[in-house]
């Protein structure tokens, strides 16, 4: 299987080859046509399994698309919330390769520094946005992050979110967003607590496991 089988667009396929990327992973080979396709996505899988672009280039993709289509369109389209800046910074270096010929515009945010260059990028506008959920409350709450015309959403690392205790932060920022959407979950572990998480958020959901 090659990503041309996964029906990616040509943008992305140039900024892959670039970078290298010879075949998909088992979970981009799984997981891409389902996301195309409009599904949710219960997804079991560790750092390193290729979890990033599984769900980056579907979604640049169809962010891209939905841009096409709605030319005046304002609004972040997509919201990916993952538990640390470390990997909230890497999701986000991601999508700046993967989407570097596409005019996408993404950034992130997360704690433990200055808010006023975050808020300045998000005044610029953006479709893609990463975000740890902390600093995601906060923003929203002071009126610098609207939420309301989220198409895609990704829960990354779900177990380490509940581990760290995000668990009311992230049923706040859920509530934040609208309820016709796709969501897509991802975790390395799938206990019961999880399971309980994923249902509150997920409809009918494939599910992955690599
Ligand atoms: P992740 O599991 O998303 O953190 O990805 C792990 C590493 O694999 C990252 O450094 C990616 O750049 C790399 N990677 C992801 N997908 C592919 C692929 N299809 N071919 C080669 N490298 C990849």
């Amino acid at each position: 299987m090659t990503f041309t089988d996964l029906n990616l667009s040509k943008s992305i396929l140039q900024a892959l080859s670039e970078k290298g990327y010879e075949e998909p992973t088992s979970i981009q080979e799984q997981a891409i046509p389902h996301i195309l396709d409009d599904r949710d996505i219960l997804g079991c899988a560790q750092t390193g399994t290729g979890k990033t672009a599984a769900f980056s280039l579907p979604i640049i993709q169809k962010v891209n698309r939905y841009k096409e289509l709605h030319k005046h369109h304002h609004g972040i389209l997509s919201l990916i919330v993952s538990p640390t800046r470390e990997l909230a910074l890497q999701i986000d270096e991601s999508i700046r390769s993967y989407s570097k010929y596409t005019n996408i515009k993404h950034t992130v945010i997360f704690g433990g520094v200055n808010q006023n260059q975050q808020v300045r990028k998000l005044q610029k506008g953006i479709d893609i946005l990463t975000a740890t959920p902390g600093r995601l409350l906060d923003l929203i709450q002071q009126g610098f992050v609207d939420l309301s015309q989220v198409k895609f959403f990704v829960l990354d690392e779900a177990d380490r979110m509940l581990d760290m205790g995000f668990i009311h932060d992230i049923r706040k920022i859920i509530d934040y967003l609208p309820r016709k959407r796709q969501s897509l979950f991802f975790s390395a572990t799938i206990p019961d607590n999880i399971i309980t998480l994923s249902q509150s958020i997920l409809t009918n959901p494939v599910k992955i496991e690599v």
